[in-house]
């Protein structure tokens, strides 16, 4: 049986001036200057936006934060008929239905929270919804926060938009 010889590449030994990386760190810094100098002469060119000051316009199929329909008398055009929570994948929208004193509307939503946290934005809730009274066309992302609380939106802040 023969032992085959292998053979190890070593990288070649860096000289003292390449073992500073001087040259490699000045061309880094080429690189950066070229960009800013680029930036500053074209601005216009910019991609990065500052925002939030500053927003992208959303395509209109764009799937946003929710917002819950009005009558034209202010009270939610929902009837608390669960579809969207049957339909939602997430499991995040809770509903509370009570009745109404109003005989052409049979139930409304006591409660209708959806947790942010875990919507996935899939816009089921929207297609499933009989009377057009969930939409997705804010146009606006769910802005982060500092407590779990604060991304559980309430009725109160899904009708305000
Ligand atoms: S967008 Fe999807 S995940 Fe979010 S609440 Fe609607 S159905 Fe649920
Ligand atoms: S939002 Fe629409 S689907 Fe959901 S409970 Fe209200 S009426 Fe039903």
């Amino acid at each position: 049986m023969t032992i085959g010889i292998k053979k190890v590449a070593r990288p070649r030994e860096m000289s003292f001036p390449e073992s500073l990386y001087l040259l490699e760190i000045l061309k880094g810094l080429g690189v950066t200057m070229g960009h800013m100098l680029s930036n500053i002469v074209h601005q216009e060119g910019i991609k990065t936006i500052e925002y939030p000051e500053v927003r992208r316009e959303m395509p209109p199929r764009f799937r946003g934060r929710h917002r819950l329909m009005k009558r034209q008398d202010g009270t939610p055009r929902c009837v608390a008929c669960f579809c969207c929570a049957t339909a939602c994948p997430a499991k995040c929208i809770t509903i509370v239905a009570g009745e109404t004193p109003d005989p052409a509307v049979e139930k409304y939503p006591v409660r209708f929270d959806i947790d942010m946290l875990r919507c996935v934005f899939c816009g089921m809730c929207v297609e499933a919804c009989p009377c057009d009274a969930i939409r997705m066309d804010t146009g606006w992302f769910t802005p982060p926060d500092d407590t779990r609380e604060k991304l559980i939106f309430t009725i109160d802040t899904l009708l305000e938009k």
